[in-house]
């Protein structure tokens, strides 16, 4: 699909942009620097954002399969993060509590 930019009509660039500290799809123009953020990928950012600023945490629960615990991620980070089945997570184990690292 193409995008095309609404001021110089030119095609834009496919390109990774930071969108708050967040890298994001985007496409930029080559003429005059016009960048539009994938709607998709921005929606979820805004929106934990938006939940921050309310103060309400995100909380992932532990379930149970088989013998293991499990963490079901939240909807909200698997959207930002595209967090799909298979994904390897790297967990750092700290005296606080367990940060996880979206890139294994
Ligand atoms: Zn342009």
């Amino acid at each position: 699909m193409k995008t095309i930019c609404w001021k110089c009509k030119r095609e834009m660039k496919s390109v990774k942009d930071d969108f708050h500290g967040f890298s994001i799809a985007g496409w930029k123009c080559p003429k005059c620097g016009e960048i539009i953020y994938d709607e998709r990928a921005i929606h979820p950012i805004l929106e934990y954002f938006k939940m921050k600023a309310e103060n309400k945490g995100i909380t992932a629960t532990v379930g149970v399969l088989g013998e293991s615990k499990i963490l079901r991620i939240p909807k909200i980070a698997e959207q930002i993060y595209r967090i799909g089945k298979g994904d390897k997570l790297r967990l750092q184990l700290e005296p606080e509590g367990i940060s996880i690292r979206i890139k294994a």
